[in-house]
């Protein structure tokens, strides 16, 4: 469905779980998160139900997160109920990849090609901070795994934060020399508790592309109308590099006027806006009550026709606005 700022709306991510084996730093607080109970939880066939109704708006493209998708049980045969939907052309997963090592199988038997793995430090001691606790050579050991699986493409998506791991950019862009990872630095977004942590500072992706820049050229890649439905990426590569360097930058540079997506979070509700908390509508609700697939499809219609022409977020000036919920609930 296109919406009224002539928008084409195809894209609708699922957060399966609010739950997380790891605590990154600018997506939960360290304690206190409260977590979606038992009966509160979309089951997945209600989420199915969703998706194929969903479809008949138009959308083709579904992405799986969390929280962590893996830590739910079931995710994997999910993933496979999905690739059956009738209509979906592209089913990809995001995981900070703690367990993939052991499902990367499995999870390409169930027919996914596409990955996004999370990925903030190559040092372990580091990575152990920034997650509280997460052990580096876990996602080392899935991502190559993936990569022997032959996920593909494999990207591995980076928040760089000043002082925290800005000081591994170069590190991670090598990454992509000799393998055909896209290295995705993503800004820093001041949402959920994250936002109230000063700790956390903000850098652009100019910054960053600067900084690399400054290692050895980076050459734009002309991007193919695929790579543009993949998202809001900036591609480019280093000379010879077998993979790509992408910049995803919300904040410096919102990429609003080409949002494609819907998010549907683990109770049920349907987001318009990553980064605000309004327009949302409850589809758990009506969906237990027993409404028709014409009553969902108006819900998630209506719910296009309110979809906001732009989010301002000007954190980076020193105005922190938020949305009050936190990443690991809407699946980033
Ligand atoms: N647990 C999975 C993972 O980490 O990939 C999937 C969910 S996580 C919420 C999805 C993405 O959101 C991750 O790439 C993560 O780095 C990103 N993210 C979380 N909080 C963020 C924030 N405050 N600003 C920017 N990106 C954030
Ligand atoms: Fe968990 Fe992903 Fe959030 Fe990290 S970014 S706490 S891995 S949901």
């Amino acid at each position: 469905m296109i919406d009224k700022h002539n928008r084409e709306i195809n894209y609708l991510r699922i957060s399966i779980t609010d739950r997380c084996n790891l605590r990154c730093v600018y997506c939960m607080p360290k304690e206190g998160m409260s977590f979606i109970g038992h009966q509160d939880i979309l089951r997945y066939e209600e989420m199915l139900r969703i998706v194929t109704v969903a479809v008949k708006t138009g959308i083709t493209k579904v992405r799986v997160t969390g929280g962590e998708p893996l830590v739910r049980r079931g995710a994997i045969d999910f993933l496979s109920s999905l690739k059956k939907v009738e209509g979906l052309r592209d089913i990809s997963l995001t995981t900070n990849g703690v367990l993939l090592e052991d499902c990367a199988e499995a999870i390409f038997d169930a027919g996914i090609r596409r990955i996004n793995i999370s990925l903030d430090s190559l040092v372990p001691e580091r990575y152990g901070d920034i997650t509280r606790g997460g052990d580096l050579g876990s996602v080392i050991g899935g991502i190559r795994k993936a990569y022997s699986t032959g996920f593909s493409p494999i990207k591995i998506n980076v928040v760089a934060i000043q002082g925290f791991n800005d000081d591994e950019i170069l590190d991670f862009a090598r990454l992509t020399i000799d393998r055909p990872y896209q290295v995705r630095f993503i800004e820093f977004m001041p949402i959920g508790e994250a936002a109230l942590d000063n700790d956390l500072g903000y850098l652009s992706n100019d910054e960053v592309m600067r900084r690399i820049s400054g290692f050895a050229p980076m050459e734009p890649v002309v991007q193919t109308r695929r790579d543009r439905m993949d998202g809001p990426a900036r591609l480019y590569t280093l000379e010879g590099a077998q993979g790509k360097i992408g910049f995803i930058s919300a904040m410096s540079h919102g990429f609003c006027s080409s949002c494609n997506r819907l998010r549907l979070t683990a109770d049920g509700h349907l987001r318009a806006c990553l980064l605000a908390d309004e327009p949302t509508v409850d589809l758990k609700a009506p969906l237990r009550d027993g409404c028709t697939d014409s009553e969902l499809e108006a819900l998630i219609r209506d719910l296009i026709g309110r979809k906001p022409d732009s989010y301002k977020t000007d954190c980076h000036q020193g105005h922190r606005r938020k949305c009050a919920t936190n990443m690991s609930s809407i699946g980033g």
